[in-house]
């Protein structure tokens, strides 16, 4: 993999990406790009000064934004309250997504019952670990151990990846302390952009439009992955990361918000 570059010592590339292009898609993820994970992730909100860089952004007419997430959609629109009609959604990893009056929603009833079973199995052992949390959302669901005891962490991991591999059409995605699963087919944060592109400019939407997608997670990579080299990929982490697909990284929530203000202003 290439190098990644720390995008402040990258400026007068990315402005130059970003002036020469006619749309631009601002995907961003929410837990540990927008919002700060302190404790757990179902408590990450933005703080004030980062909502106000994102409204201001939606009222950017270059730019369409897409907040993307594992959370279910209900739930990320009611963390993210930004009263804002031109925004797209992505919830569920891109199974669900929805803005501009449109809705993308998977649904498919034989999935959900599968994962809901699924759910249920898992939880019954786990659940009387003191920190052990489940979030069930629909067609994906997600095991959380961020919460447990930092000493019986990796016990609790290994205990649950053990118990989810028994099982078969399912697939099982690593996140920061938490397990996803979710069904087997062709749905990530990837398909989720090139869906929003559609959107606006069916087809050849990449004729018009420049991709800066920021995110965290191993999830997000999916959406890098599809990135061309006009677009600009940004991962989030500490120190410059080895294993990523972004071309850039950014060190904290902080500065995504140094980042965006700058983005708004090119
Ligand atoms: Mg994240």
């Amino acid at each position: 993999m290439a190098e990644c570059l720390y995008i402040f010592d990258n400026l007068e590339e990315i402005s130059r990406k970003i002036k020469s292009s006619e749309k631009i898609l601002l995907g961003m993820d929410h837990d540990g790009t927008l919002a700060e994970i302190i404790t757990t992730m179902q408590e990450a909100r933005m703080t004030e000064q980062m909502k106000n860089v994102v409204h201001s952004l939606c009222k950017n007419p270059k730019i369409h934004i897409a907040i993307v997430s594992g959370r279910k959609i209900s739930n990320l629109k009611d963390v993210v309250k930004i009263e804002i009609k031109n925004i797209f959604y992505v919830g569920n990893h891109g199974f669900e997504i929805e803005g501009y009056g449109k809705d993308y929603t998977f649904e498919d009833k034989s999935i959900l019952k599968k994962i809901k079973k699924i759910a249920q199995d898992i939880e019954k052992p786990f659940k009387d670990i003191d920190g052990f949390d489940i979030e069930k959302k629909g067609c994906t669901t997600s095991f959380h151990f961020r919460k447990v005891k930092p000493g019986d962490q990796d016990f609790v991991r290994n205990e649950i990846l053990r118990a989810l591999k028994k099982y078969k059409d399912i697939r099982i995605v690593e996140g920061k302390k938490l397990f996803n699963i979710r069904p087997d087919v062709n749905i990530n944060k990837g398909i989720a952009v090139n869906i929003i592109g559609n959107h606006f400019y069916k087809n050849d939407w990449r004729k018009h439009i420049t991709v800066i997608y920021i995110g965290d997670d191993n999830s997000d990579e999916d959406a890098f992955k599809i990135l061309e080299d006009k677009d600009i990929g940004i991962v989030v982490n500490k120190s410059p990361p080895e294993d990523t697909n972004a071309k850039y990284y950014l060190k904290s929530v902080k500065e995504v918000e140094d980042f965006l203000k700058l983005v708004n202003e090119i």
